[in-house]
């Protein structure tokens, strides 16, 4: 087991990752504030995971749950109604705990609910799936979905604690687990050179589910994402790097309706275009984009955007994502590996080019 820590003054929390760690009493009694306690789950989770933590805190807390439906297309309003209404009916006051166990969905709309119900509770997160593993459930991100665009409505309210059980992956489909590692280079790419280089040596143990391997993948992902959020709550500069691949793979996802593409798919193809696009400046390699392409490649993940989008619908697409600044295409680019920097340099001309470069 390993713990790390989020340094937020008065807002810290630690990050436990281990196996079987779960349904451990003794990791959640320390972060429950008092003696009510909701969990908030999904169809898909419920039937694998919640009655082993139900049984595992009905010891020493009044636990009752959510079961939402599964799917990014119900992280909206309405299903953040369902937590409201089980919290009001099971009479939850201002000193509940609630605690989000699922992907990064349940994540996100968990902690939403903790942000705004009574102004304000306490929640734990409990990532089930790679990317809430090393990404959504580390930061304080919450929010919901609106049919205008995603993640709309939110708020910046961080867990009280993280705890990821690596073997909850065990129940992962392959393809969400690879969607997952597209974040975990990401890391590597954006501020840890030691890291890419173990992943470029060890991606053919993540995929055969190496379980010291995952160990080791998280724990690095989650020291990279806490030392970036430590710096920068509230994503005023540094933070923006984690959206390495992010505006080219935004595109890609709106172009193509949410969902056809896994978010990682789409950030993976993403951050090939911007490595390719580094390169292009001067920046980094053709043969550092080589290995980019490769790395990807071993994790099962596309490295070319989809067949019939235009450069000029990703253009359109990325203006209006909300990483543009006053006119400019503001893209997070390498200046080495394992190092991004955030420019509006890049050329229409060339930004253009970079695409095509990377279409089949
Ligand atoms: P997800 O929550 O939809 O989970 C993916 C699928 O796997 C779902 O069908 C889920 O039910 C299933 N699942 C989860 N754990 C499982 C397990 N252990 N075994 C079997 N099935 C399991 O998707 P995700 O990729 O975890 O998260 C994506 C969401 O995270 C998006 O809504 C995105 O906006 C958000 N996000 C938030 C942040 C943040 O900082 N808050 C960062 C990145 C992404
Ligand atoms: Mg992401």
């Amino acid at each position: 087991m390993t713990t790390l820590n989020v340094d937020l003054a008065e807002r810290s929390y630690p990050i436990y990752i281990g196996s079987n760690i779960m349904f451990e009493l003794a990791k959640y009694q320390p972060h429950i504030v008092a003696k009510q306690v909701m969990i908030v789950t999904n169809d898909t989770i419920a039937p694998i995971y919640l009655q082993g933590l139900i049984d595992t805190l009905s010891a020493d807390y009044q636990v009752d749950s959510v079961i939402l439906p599964d799917g990014e297309s119900y992280k909206n309003l309405d299903t953040l109604n369902l937590i409201y209404t089980g919290l009001l009916e099971g009479k939850h006051n201002r000193t509940t705990t609630l605690i989000a166990l699922g992907g990064g969905v349940v994540g996100d709309m968990t902690g939403y609910a903790a942000a705004s119900y009574q102004r304000g509770v306490e929640f734990i997160q409990v990532p089930t799936t790679v990317l809430s593993q090393v990404d959504s459930s580390v930061g304080g991100k919450t929010g919901v979905n609106h049919s205008l665009g995603k993640n709309m409505i939110g708020a910046f309210h961080q867990p009280r604690a993280v705890i990821i059980d690596s073997d909850s992956l065990d129940t992962l489909p392959d393809r969400e687990y690879s969607a997952g590692l597209a974040e975990v280079i990401k890391y590597g790419l954006i501020c840890d050179n030691p890291f890419y280089q173990w992943l470029q040596g060890n991606m053919a143990r993540l995929m055969a589910r190496d379980k010291e391997a995952i160990h080791y993948a998280i724990e690095a992902s989650c020291h990279n994402k806490a030392k970036v959020v430590a710096q920068d709550e509230r994503e005023g500069g540094i933070r923006a790097i984690l959206n390495l691949g992010h505006t080219f793979g935004h595109a890609i996802e709106t172009e193509q309706g949410y969902g056809v593409w896994l978010h990682g798919e789409a950030v993976a193809a993403g951050t090939v275009m911007a490595a390719t696009l580094s390169a292009a400046m001067g920046f980094i390699s053709d043969d550092d984009v080589a290995d980019v392409k490769l790395i990807h490649r071993q994790a099962n993940l596309p490295i070319l955007g989809p067949k019939a989008m235009k450069p000029e619908r990703y253009l359109a697409l990325m203006s209006v994502d909300k990483k543009v600044l006053d006119g400019r295409l503001r893209l997070v680019l390498l200046q080495a590996v394992g190092r991004a920097f955030v420019t509006s340099d890049a050329g229409l001309g060339e930004i253009t080019q970079a695409i095509i470069d990377c279409q089949e």
